[in-house]
């Protein structure tokens, strides 16, 4: 037995990297890679039915010096957003200030699935998704699973996850029934974003592993299902100190807090500046089959600041701040219960990303992610804007104006020129898509393959080597990974969609063809008229899906050609719409093969056995 455990190796360690994606940052041959500690989050002991692992949070940098990781520039991009926002403070307060650091609480969505049914799906099993199903009768149009009792199965299972993360250090706080039949909701306590992103990691690692024991699977995947609601992974963000406090806190009066509106403000001008990088900080092959399917945000980022907020803003875009509406009481008429205290803005469940009291709402971020890209992107932008914001008022202060002159030209000038992302409306709306393009001059990046090559641009290359998050080849390789990633997802997704329609799908549409042919025959000698329309219709999908499978493989053949950005439209625009295709034709069979012959097990059975 060897006891041995130095300083040296908690500090440095050199796992093998060879096989670890890292976008042409070396050659496969060279493998050296190194771990350094992260002391800033903390060390814990997972365990297993077999005892405890010591685990070390660490970043993972190559030979040559590069991130290889998503914890170097989500560190990196803390620092840079606390440098800003120093420089900011320092012009605002006279008092002390503490380092800066952001916040991040994220409401994981997922599904249970019992284990017997996802054994024989081997797309859930490989893709994580269904890629074959017809809807059931009953799919969630009567909010009878969201607003009812969690099943007692299900209880049972969370609590266990409860009790483990609260052995890792990690505060649930939040369970519920989400809107889907078999769909539901964990929310951990917000934490330094570091932290949290860390934490998120676990979580889902713990929600994996615990349904096995429990007969679940616990799928991540953004849309598992057609036809109900897919899942997301909120992203609540503010940044904050222990000297000032919660910096996205507007208070009680907000039209007189500078502060906090010059940090919104600043928030504002980052996401109509680099809307399209938060856009590519979410796409992922699997988040594309959510956003802008009117159930989750779409792809055209804005900003829903709430009636009050907005007010305030637009009154300082009119050049006239005279005040801000109070907090209302609502009286229930029951004098057995309080008045409640109504919120200053409602919310909106069509933004992608919203602001709700304190923090923004990142909503477009999808379930099966990491929450450090949207952390770095939302760090980054926000560092630049604040440096943006703090430029302009030291000139202006340095003309002589006073600080609120300085402040509210600032704010003006940021409103004149970013008020156009801010939308209140509803984000689902046709007219809304037509509005944010031509009238508002927001992109509309619909797919993944639209969406990653905005990481290629100048303006972004410039801002992360501006702010030191990312160098420009530390980003090109996260373009690379993240297209290659797309691709791959696609051509699995399709191989496998080939694969069970051809040797599960169509045996069983022909074995029921055979038995409708045969019970017509026989018919036929009773000497009665058979009825020939079910088996006509029958052949008719039969036909389709052996058509399409057919393009579907020959769509496939054309996998591999041009650049990248070449490759992934071609996934998103020919392989996508082709296994739709197949994907319809075997559906249609779902609806009339015998249940006895039918391979797959059903939405129904999937989506209501717990
Ligand atoms: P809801 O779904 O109603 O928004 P949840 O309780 O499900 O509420 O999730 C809210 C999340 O936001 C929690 O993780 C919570 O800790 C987090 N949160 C609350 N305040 C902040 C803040 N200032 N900064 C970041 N996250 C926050
Ligand atoms: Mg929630």
């Amino acid at each position: 037995m060897i006891s041995e455990f130095t300083g040296k190796l908690l500090v440095q360690g050199e796992p093998d990297g060879s096989s670890f994606p890292n976008g042409g940052i070396r050659s496969t041959f060279e493998a050296r890679g190194y771990t350094a500690w992260d002391v800033t989050s903390p060390a814990y002991l997972m365990e297993t039915p077999n005892g405890l692992t010591l685990c070390i949070p660490t970043v993972f940098v190559s030979w040559t010096g590069e991130a290889l990781d998503k914890k170097t520039p989500l560190l990196r991009s803390n620092a840079a957003m606390n440098a800003q926002a120093q420089r900011l403070l320092k012009l605002l307060v006279e008092t002390d200030i503490a380092p800066v650091n952001s916040s991040c609480g994220a409401e994981q969505e997922y599904f249970l699935v019992d284990a017997a049914f996802t054994a024989l799906r081997s797309d859930l099993q490989l893709a994580g998704r269904t890629l074959f199903g017809a809807p059931p009768a009953k799919g969630q149009q009567f909010d009878d699973h969201y607003f009812g009792a969690i099943p007692e199965r299900v209880q049972v299972f969370m609590q266990d996850v409860e009790r483990q993360l609260y052995k890792l250090g990690i505060p649930a706080k939040t369970r519920h029934n989400e809107v889907a039949p078999g769909q539901f909701e964990i929310a951990p306590f917000h934490e330094a974003a570091n932290v949290a992103t860390d934490h998120q990691q676990l979580i889902m690692t713990v929600l994996k592993s615990t349904a096995k024991k429990h007969g679940f699977t616990c799928l991540l995947h953004e849309k598992p299902f057609a036809g109900v609601n897919g899942s997301g992974k909120h992203v609540n963000w503010s940044i904050g100190n222990a000297t000032q406090g919660n910096l996205l806190d507007p208070g009680d009066t907000p039209h007189q807090n500078l502060q906090f509106l010059l940090f919104c403000g600043a928030v504002i001008r980052g996401v109509h500046t680099y809307g399209p990088l938060m856009r590519a900080a979410i796409a992922t092959a699997s988040n594309d089959h959510r956003l802008g399917a009117n159930e989750a945000p779409p792809a055209i980022i804005s900003v829903y600041l709430g009636s009050q907020l907005e007010d305030v803003f637009n009154q300082i875009k009119s050049g006239q701040l005279s005040g801000s509406a109070g907090k209302a009481l609502m009286s229930l008429g029951i004098d057995t219960l309080p008045e409640l205290a109504k919120d200053p803005g409602d919310r909106n469940r069509t933004s992608p990303f919203a602001f709700t009291g304190n923090r923004f709402e990142f909503r477009a971020v999808g379930s099966g992610q990491s929450v450090a890209g949207p952390l770095v992107v939302l760090n980054t932008m926000l560092a630049d804007s604040i440096a943006w914001i703090a430029d302009q008022l030291e000139t202006q202060l340095q003309s002589g104006a006073s600080l609120e002159e300085a402040a509210f030209a600032v704010l003006k000038r940021t409103m004149d020129a970013h008020g156009a992302v801010v939308f209140g409306g509803d984000g689902y709306s046709s007219e809304w898509h037509r509005i944010a393009v031509e009238e508002r001059g927001l992109e509309n990046l619909r797919t993944t393959a639209d969406a990653l090559p905005v990481l290629q641009r100048p303006e972004i290359e410039a801002l992360f080597s501006r702010q030191g998050v990312l160098t420009p080849v530390e980003l090109e390789s996260r373009f690379e990974v993240y297209a290659e990633q797309y691709l791959l997802a696609i051509e699995v997704e399709a191989k496998l969609a080939l694969r069970i329609a051809r040797t599960q799908i169509m045996p069983a549409a022909q074995a029921y063809l055979e038995r409708l042919a045969r019970s017509l025959r026989d018919q036929q000698e009773l000497g009665l008229a058979p009825d020939r329309s079910l088996a006509t219709e029958v052949a008719q999908h039969t036909t389709a899906l052996q058509r399409t499978c057919g393009e579907l493989a020959a769509g496939l053949q054309g996998d591999h050609e041009g650049s990248l950005t070449t490759q992934m439209q071609h996934s998103a625009h020919a392989l996508l719409p082709l296994m739709g295709a197949v994907r319809h034709a075997a559906d249609a069979l779902e609806t009339l093969v015998d249940d006895d012959l039918w391979p797959l097990p059903t939405y129904q059975e999937l989506l209501f056995m717990r």
